[in-house]
């Protein structure tokens, strides 16, 4: 049997991530990750057990204590605890305010590696996040790398009614020591600016098939 495909998107925050990788997932049939999601499900769980997000021995031991399963709901996949996946509780200002200090954690980073590599017992994918293409799957030939100006992603996010400050998020993501967010090596920058999602996704699936062939 052949390896399963695995297309990695990477960028930084509200750069159209999410919006894409969902409509390619539904179009080819592959099964959708979002990585952030695992880390704002660990974010979450650091909060609630009132674990302080800025000690990473203590983000670290809570994260190897911790029995969250990936679990495939209906194409997408999940770290659920107990079979509750707090899908809401994930997205508020506090949860997005500690998130990428967890993310931070190099320990974290290897256990969320483990899992994220092991989704290919799902099939096909189309993994979102932020070191994809540069160290969870560096060596598919599908990486992608959406950007848009600060500003932009920015208004995105304002204009989805969510608080959440990117540019203190994305400075943390870019310059942390393990696997920060960058360019992988091989990705195609996709600026989405001026295009609608249904165009920057038929264009990147476009460039995926001329790779398959
Ligand atoms: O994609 P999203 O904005 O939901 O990601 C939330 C946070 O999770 C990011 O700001 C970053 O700190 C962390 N993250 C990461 N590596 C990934 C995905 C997300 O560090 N692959």
């Amino acid at each position: 049997m052949s390896e399963p495909i695995v297309i990695a998107i990477d960028g930084p925050s509200a750069s159209g991530k999410s919006t894409n990788a969902k409509i390619i997932a539904a179009a080819l049939g592959y099964a959708y990750v979002d990585t952030g999601a695992m880390y704002r499900t660990l974010a979450w769980h650091a909060l609630q057990q009132s674990v302080d997000v800025n000690d990473a021995a203590a983000v670290a031991a809570l994260c190897s204590d911790w029995p969250a399963k990936l679990v495939n709901r209906e194409g997408s996949i999940w770290l659920e605890v107990d079979g509750v996946f707090p899908e809401a509780e994930i997205r508020t200002e506090e949860t997005s305010a500690a998130v990428s200090h967890v993310a931070a954690v190099p320990f974290v980073r290897d256990w969320m590696k483990e899992r994220q590599r092991s989704c290919v017992q799902f099939g096909n994918l189309v993994m979102e996040g932020r070191d994809i293409g540069s160290n969870i799957f560096p060596e598919t030939p599908h990486k992608f790398y959406m950007d848009a100006a600060a500003a932009v992603r920015q208004a995105r996010r304002d204009a989805d009614g969510v608080s959440d400050n990117l540019a203190v998020r994305d400075q943390r993501d870019s310059t942390r020591a393990a696997s920060p967010l960058k360019v992988a090596e091989g990705a195609t920058i996709i600026n989405n600016a001026g295009e609608t999602p249904e165009e920057t996704s038929a264009r990147i699936m476009g460039l995926v098939e001329e790779r398959l062939n």
